[in-house]
């Protein structure tokens, strides 16, 4: 179910905007920022859900990065098993790309320097991909399920990790794993403060070996405010970085220019 985000944003802003964007941010406690902008709850009170920016002559584009680890995964990273991925990020510094980063808590936990390091550099922002990386709803691509009791409770553990790691103003988006979401995951949501960012251009990138494949495939989906969904994870994405060198210039070439998720809400409220 994709639940419409036309006029539904609230830009939440300092003071009195602040109680339209869902529940206060007591101190001290693991939510995130509240100054970011962020939609209205959807029908019922269910957590919104954003899929692209506005389709406008301003070709803004999101590319967000899903720095995935499941919570089991430890042992393999141990083992050497690369869940990281520097040499994108130092890409998308290297040709000034702004990005959205939706990581895993446990991601933060095995790589909280990498983490601080992204958290703290104004080109990206960092979002909430869960902790344990285990599917909300049931069948989804083999993850294992998390309990609806436990899933607020998960996205909160990793504000946690990541505020731990040093990363600063996390943003209140959450991307389920899998992209797996019904209507139990966004009521169950409802009071952790988040607008949940799908996607409308599906890169291919896990577990793809051509990256000319991957830009192919990113470059014919994308449209004005379109949400990439990539990964930066060498272990299960590892020819993302390159394809970027091919995604980002001709997408510049073709008149688009990078953007952050938070970017493309806030549009969406103003209407452009
Ligand atoms: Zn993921």
């Amino acid at each position: 179910m994709i639940v419409s985000v036309r006029r539904a944003v609230a830009v939440c802003a300092l003071g009195a905007a602040l109680a339209a964007c869902g529940t206060l941010r007591a101190p001290g406690t693991a939510r995130p920022a509240a100054s970011a902008p962020t939609l209205a709850p959807g029908p019922a009170g269910l957590t919104p859900v954003f899929t692209h920016g506005p389709r406008t002559r301003d070709r803004s584009v999101a590319l967000t990065f899903d720095a995935d680890m499941t919570a089991d995964q430890g042992r393999r990273a141990a083992a050497g098993e690369h869940f990281d991925n520097p040499s994108l990020i130092a890409t998308l510094r290297r040709m000034n790309v702004p990005a959205t980063v939706f990581m895993t808590g446990r991601w933060a936990d095995e790589y909280p320097a990498q983490a601080r390091s992204i958290g703290r550099d104004p080109l990206f922002e960092v979002a909430n991909h869960s902790y344990s990386h285990h599917a909300f709803t049931g069948h989804c691509y083999g993850l294992p399920t998390i309990s609806p009791a436990r899933m607020r409770a998960d996205v909160e553990r990793a504000y946690a990790a990541f505020r731990a790691a040093g990363v600063r103003d996390p943003l209140p988006y959450f991307r389920f794993p899998g992209g797996c979401y019904d209507r139990r995951a966004l009521r169950e949501l409802r009071t952790a403060g988040v607008t949940a960012v799908q996607w409308d251009v599906v890169s291919g990138d896990a577990f793809a070996t051509d990256a000319d494949a991957v830009a192919r495939q990113v470059l014919k989906g994308v449209r004005p405010g379109s949400v990439v969904v990539l990964h930066c994870t060498r272990s299960a994405a590892p020819v993302t970085e390159r394809a970027l060198r091919t995604i980002v210039p001709e997408l510049r070439h073709r008149g688009y220019r990078f953007v952050k998720v938070s970017h493309l809400i806030a549009a969406a409220g103003d209407g452009r």
